[in-house]
């Protein structure tokens, strides 16, 4: 017999969880389906003897969108904020960021003049509204506000860190510097990394009802008649839904839909590019350096940063967790060995010696971090394509045209759950109506 429910989520991260543990207010019947073996998507955190490995490094924005939409749904947020400050890198020489009032007047990074036109640009950053900025891409902002190279060379490193995104010349300037802003307000390192947001929610949605399948890929959406849909699953099983709530990334999403959606939508979604990196994730008994705990490079796309400073993240209080980043640029070709080696070098010259301490490693050579880069002109593309597809609800952290990361999972989950909401209502008073004018 076919399965019934009233709504479908298509996946078990971040986006999938939140809209669950929303929908779970509702006498609605939801089922979540994950294909992957664990839950959590790119939030998960893998326990490697004894230390918590979040898939490469993990900041949650103090003032994001995400952390007041967890907290609002009652998940506990445990941590602290790494220092401001590090050191920045290039040519091997190593700088006083000036990111922090101190080294704002102490680096030797800039020169006097360098340093007034860095404060002004900081206080640009601070002061500039993003959504006057809808129609430029980073690129160009950056030479609107900044005059030297250097000061130049720095917004591009912040612009890196707060949002993964390392093509100035496509990205959006708006999401950019909404990020930067949001960013600088301050981030958190979560004890026991990620994992512990996916796992409260997962509490939460279930004890009110929700059903979770892991390694259950969805293979097809189909519409059927009274806007209802069939999900055809990989082993070729069907579940009937009213409602689905879609959280994989855009081409997984065009294969599900095959025909059943027009050619422009699935051009769209073939055209999106998603943010990359590359990850060197590690846990050390002691570090070599214990004064070097962020770094970034200026001109080479690279981050260091040692989290378990400031987050637990290890049964054992002594060792260290820390994470080596590359951020890829679009056109960037994967070369796995030649990327190590970088990210190795990068290690060496912050904690030289760091292999005798090792405990546990892993590298991942090319990770999706955010599923689209935001560019101009493609909000009205996304919001036009969300809403093309009734009963179809899109989130994800390529589902919001403002934000990107865990905001803009964490937004469109909640968003898609409300819509969902609203939907029901409608359908219901419709209903309702058409009882009543019947008798
Ligand atoms: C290296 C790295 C660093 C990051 N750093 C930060 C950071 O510092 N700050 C921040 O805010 N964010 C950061 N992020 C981004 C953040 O992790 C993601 O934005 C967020 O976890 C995305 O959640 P999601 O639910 O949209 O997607 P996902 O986590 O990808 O979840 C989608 C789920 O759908 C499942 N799925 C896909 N297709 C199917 C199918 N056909 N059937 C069933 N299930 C399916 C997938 O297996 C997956 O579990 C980082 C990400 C990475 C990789």
């Amino acid at each position: 017999m076919t399965e019934k429910w009233d709504i479908v989520i298509v996946g078990g991260g971040l986006a999938g969880y939140v809209a669950a543990t929303y929908l779970a207010r509702t006498d609605l019947s939801i089922l979540v389906l994950e294909k992957g073996g664990r839950l959590g998507g790119r939030a998960g955190t893998n326990k490697i003897k004894q230390q918590y490995l979040n898939v490469g490094p993990h900041a949650l924005a103090k003032k994001g969108i995400a952390k007041s939409v967890l907290e609002e749904l009652g998940i506990r947020l445990s941590g602290k904020s790494p220092k401001v400050g590090g050191i920045l890198v290039e040519n091997d020489l190593e700088y006083a960021a000036p990111f922090s009032p101190l080294e704002l007047f102490t680096t030797r990074l800039l020169n006097p003049r360098e340093r007034m036109e860095w404060i002004a640009v900081l206080w640009k950053v601070m002061n500039t509204n993003p959504d006057n900025l809808a129609e430029q891409t980073f690129q160009q902002w950056v030479t609107q506000v900044a005059y030297s190279e250097r000061c130049k060379q720095l917004l591009h490193v912040l612009g890196r860190l707060s949002t993964y995104c390392n093509a100035p010349e496509t990205a959006s300037a708006k999401v950019m510097l909404s990020s930067m802003k949001q960013a600088m307000k301050g981030v958190l390192y979560l004890d026991g990394g990620w994992q512990t947001i996916i796992d409260q929610l997962h509490s939460k949605a279930v004890n009110s009802g929700v059903q979770v399948r892991t390694r259950t890929p969805v293979k097809q959406i189909v519409p059927l008649e009274q806007d209802h849909f069939k999900l055809i699953l990989a082993n070729d099983e069907d579940i009937h839904t009213k409602y689905i709530i879609c959280t994989t990334g855009p081409q997984e999403l065009a294969k599900m839909l095959d025909d059943n959606v027009h050619l422009d939508q699935k051009r769209f979604l073939g055209e999106i590019i998603a943010v990359r990196g590359a990850t060197l994730d590690l846990a050390l008994t002691q570090l070599p350096n214990p004064n070097n705990l962020f770094a970034m490079g200026i001109t080479d796309p690279l981050y260091y940063s040692v989290h378990s400073t400031y987050a637990r993240l290890s049964d054992d209080p002594k060792n260290v967790v820390l994470h080596v980043f590359k951020y890829h640029h679009p056109a960037d070709q994967v070369d796995e060995k030649r990327i190590k080696d970088e990210l190795k070098r990068f290690l060496d010259q912050l904690q030289p010696g760091w292999q005798q301490y090792m405990i546990t490693k892993r590298f991942i050579p090319d990770i999706t971090v955010n599923q689209r880069l935001p560019q101009v002109g493609d909000e009205q593309k996304l919001q036009r394509f969300k809403t093309g597809i009734p009963g179809v609800y899109i989130a994800g952290d390529w589902a919001s045209p403002h934000s990107i990361l865990s905001d803009a999972a964490v937004s469109s989950g909640k968003q898609a759950a409300e819509e969902v909401i609203l939907e029901e209502k409608r359908r219901n008073r419709a209903d309702h109506g058409a009882r009543v004018s019947a008798i």
